[in-house]
């Protein structure tokens, strides 16, 4: 962010030296042009606000405008340039304006965002699945319908505030008297004011209810996915936009298979035979079982794809593949006739002069993992 930062004083079109009444003219001129309130549904206009909300901000401030002008953007030195939001420069507006101009964005506040963490099976996180959870929640209390009085009677508006919420003061500033914004003590904010409160919820209206809601979980989903169920958050207060729920999945292992991203990893046990031999092996995979075909002198560690038998990638919907392993089984126990045939064996093939190719890489890799 910093680095594509415009200069402060370009950005309000004043040299280097500008004075404090320079300064003063060129905010007024840009702040009201780029209102967003005068801009309707242009963002471009809302983003120029900010900034030229935060240009004067510091130069006009005489000390974080010498620090600007020694470091620059550059973070060292400037703890208090950070966090300058939209809210921020709505406020510095209204100080300037003397208040009245206050743009109201999105009215009560929203509800919280809710995190939940569900525990699904391995084919669910495969192939997604509907669910119906339990979600602890605050919800819009059934008593008062969210007004926090007690039925039957009304919250009044705050007298103090007028029901703005908000009160102004008057501070003084380098440029003399200016009027301050703050959230009204009386009613702490609200606007209103609740004589007799709603005795289910307190006045807050909101109550904790466990709600059981319906989600999909889409096929693909793994323990580093997150799902927003929009809307199912808790509620707002004083009738807000509900949250968000985020969640978050515990995926049940599968007996075989291993998960790797997209794709899937079995190891494939054969005997001696099967690998000098070759053969066609039954094997687990997430849609069933799945014929392969072992090639004859099939090495320990080949790897045989099954294409397509993988986990949907959770957007792109493209799935990947199973993996499977061999692992050559060398048996340890013999019976009496397997023993003979195994000594009749090595009598024939005598002592193996060839070294595996790339023995050696693979003897460094295992010492690296
Ligand atoms: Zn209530
Ligand atoms: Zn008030």
């Amino acid at each position: 962010m910093a680095t594509t930062k415009r200069d402060y004083y370009e950005v309000l079109g004043v040299a280097r030296g500008a004075k404090p009444d320079e300064l003063k003219r060129a905010y007024r001129k840009l702040a009201m042009k780029y209102h967003p309130d005068r801009n309707q549904g242009d963002p471009s206009a809302e983003e120029k606000f900010k900034e030229v909300g935060e240009a004067y901000a510091v130069l006009s401030d005489a000390d974080k405008r010498q620090r600007y002008d020694t470091f620059g953007h550059a973070g060292q030195g400037m703890p208090d340039f950070g966090g300058f939001s939209f809210e921020s420069a709505f406020d510095l507006f209204d100080m300037f304006f003397g208040g009245g101009a206050r743009h109201r964005r999105g009215g009560p506040p929203h509800g919280n965002d809710l995190r939940m963490n569900i525990d699904i099976d391995f084919k669910e996180a495969v192939y997604g699945a509907k669910r119906s959870i339990e979600v602890p929640r605050a919800d819009t209390c059934p008593e008062c319908q969210g007004s926090g009085a007690k039925p039957g009677t009304q919250p009044t508006t705050c007298p103090d505030c007028g029901g703005h919420g908000q009160v102004r003061r008057t501070v003084q500033s380098i440029f003399g008297q200016m009027a301050s914004v703050g959230s009204c003590p009386r009613c702490h904010g609200e606007g209103r004011l609740i004589a007799e409160p709603c005795s289910r919820c307190r006045g807050h209206g909101l109550v904790d209810v466990r709600k059981s809601i319906e989600v999909t979980i889409p096929a693909g989903v793994d323990e580093d996915v997150s799902v927003r169920v929009s809307g199912e958050g808790e509620a707002g207060p004083r009738g807000g936009p509900r949250g968000d729920l985020y969640l978050g999945f515990r995926v049940k292992p599968h007996p075989d298979l291993l998960r790797h991203g997209t794709d899937l990893v079995y190891e494939l046990p054969v005997s001696v035979a099967q690998a000098v031999l070759g053969d066609t092996i039954a094997v687990p995979t997430v849609d069933g079982e799945h014929q392969i075909e072992l090639p004859a002198g099939t090495q320990n560690g080949k790897v045989i794809k099954i294409a397509g038998f993988g986990v949907p990638h959770v957007r792109s919907g493209r799935r990947g593949d199973q993996l499977c392993v061999v692992h050559i089984v060398i048996p340890t126990r013999l019976s009496a006739d397997q023993r003979k045939l195994y000594e009749q064996l090595g009598e024939l093939t005598g002592h193996p002069a060839e070294v595996r190719r790339g023995f050696f890489d693979h003897v460094r890799g295992a010492f690296k993992s």
